[in-house]
């Protein structure tokens, strides 16, 4: 018998944690076996699975961040190319958060959800910007490492990482390292993951006992937040950027990337997509070599317009479920963490929800809502993976095109 994937092992958690809620949930006060038993064993199992997650974070995010950096290679040889690149991936990358967290304020997907948590959850006091711009640079990157403060940890990742170029042959080594410690931390994501059906199960069906039928209304919000927000994105960012700089239709740039679109929608991964985007970009639209294959593996691995797109309505979502009011000051931190944990998100089915456990953590929102989130993660995954592949082939030919190239007609 073929094994069942884990993503339908987790889909499958969810809706059966959904149902189990539901049916126990009336009954559980009259039942002591329910309530003094079961329901705590259930309790117990969803928050390690949500230990387990947390576990991940610091050594995931340092370790992939280093090595990302660090695979833009030559520094210098680079040059123009890599900064034109690397400030049009950040450029769209933000329209798209802001984009998200526009559908996510639009939709009010987890308005009325009003679930208590005892974790993080209260709003942070608003501090002075001086403080917020001062508070992203660490003075101690270990005690960052271990107070778990994600955005100094960033900043010290990504300095590490380039300095590992500018190092020459030795930099090299470290970055090696990193990139196996990445690797590692990918396999250890991995079998965490291989709990997340049980996980998932149990932190939905506590939800879905306490709060009834009322909690699955704003899953469709969420999906449609997240679907219209990446459709946006693509014509209104895309369009305009090819038509502005390469001259050429809308018609043209999605006729010609449309089969790694869908090869990313169904794959759901940047990564494994990259082969037809290559070739997409190189036969169809009519870029070099040497432009494409310097900014789409770059691209794979640090342009997420979707993730970070989605990290926006997520990030709202939790907030109102979760009851948390969210200034303008930490929506523009959500803006600053999921553009930077967009970069340092894997481009493999599911890394986006890993990171953005990043940015909750970062503004102040309780990390249980990502088990709400993880069983449609499949759904979301999706497009936002489709719109991360279109970000880097609409970049690519952006590059090419004011590189003096020629594009097909
Ligand atoms: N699956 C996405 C990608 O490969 C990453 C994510 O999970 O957001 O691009």
């Amino acid at each position: 018998m073929k094994k069942m994937s884990l993503l339908l092992k987790i889909s499958i958690g969810f809706v059966l944690g959904i149902l189990f809620g539901f049916v126990v949930g009336p009954v559980a006060a009259s039942s002591s076996v329910l309530s003094n038993y079961i329901m705590p064993f259930i309790d117990l199992i969803g928050k390690i699975f949500l230990r387990l997650l947390m576990m991940l974070i610091v050594p995931l995010v340092f370790s992939s961040l280093v090595a990302g950096a660090a695979s833009v290679g030559d520094v210098h040889k680079l040059g123009r190319i890599g900064i034109k690149t690397l400030a049009l991936y950040l450029i769209t990358t933000a329209i798209a958060i802001i984009i998200g967290l526009a559908c996510g304020n639009i939709f009010n997907a987890g308005a009325g959800m009003n679930i208590p948590t005892g974790l993080q959850a209260s709003a942070r006091e608003a501090k002075p910007l001086v403080d917020v711009i001062l508070d992203i640079f660490p003075t101690n990157p270990i005690a960052s490492m271990v107070n778990a403060n994600m955005l100094q940890i960033i900043v010290f990742a990504l300095f590490f990482g380039v300095a590992c170029i500018l190092a020459g042959e030795r930099g090299r080594k470290v970055a090696d390292f990193f990139e196996s410690i990445a690797n590692v931390m990918y396999s250890v994501t991995h079998i965490v993951m291989n709990f997340a059906p049980y996980g998932v199960f149990a932190l939905i069906s506590i939800t879905a006992a306490k709060f009834g039928f009322s909690i699955l209304a704003p899953f469709v919000k969420v999906i449609a937040a997240v679907y219209i927000g990446c459709a946006l994105h693509a014509v209104l960012v895309y369009s305009t950027m090819i038509g502005m700089f390469c001259k050429r239709s809308p018609a043209w740039y999605f006729r010609g990337i449309r089969e790694s679109a869908i090869t990313a929608f169904v794959t759901r991964s940047s990564s494994g997509s990259l082969p037809v985007t290559l070739s997409n970009v190189r036969d169809n639209l009519g870029v070099s070599e040497g432009v494409s294959s310097f900014v789409l593996p770059l691209g794979a691995t640090i342009n997420m317009d979707g993730t970070a797109l989605y990290q926006g309505v997520c990030a709202l979502f939790v907030a109102q479920a979760f009851n948390v009011p969210l200034t303008l000051q930490m929506q523009m931190g959500i803006v600053i963490t999921a553009t930077l944990a967009s970069v340092g998100t894997a481009g493999v089915p599911g890394a986006g929800l890993i990171m953005l456990t990043l940015v909750l953590t970062s503004v102040g929102l309780p990390i249980e809502g990502i088990a709400l989130l993880a069983g449609i993660d499949v759904v979301l995954d999706a497009a936002r993976t489709c719109v991360n592949v279109m970000g880097d082939t609409a970049v690519c030919a952006v590059v090419a095109s004011t590189e003096g190239e020629e594009l097909n007609v």
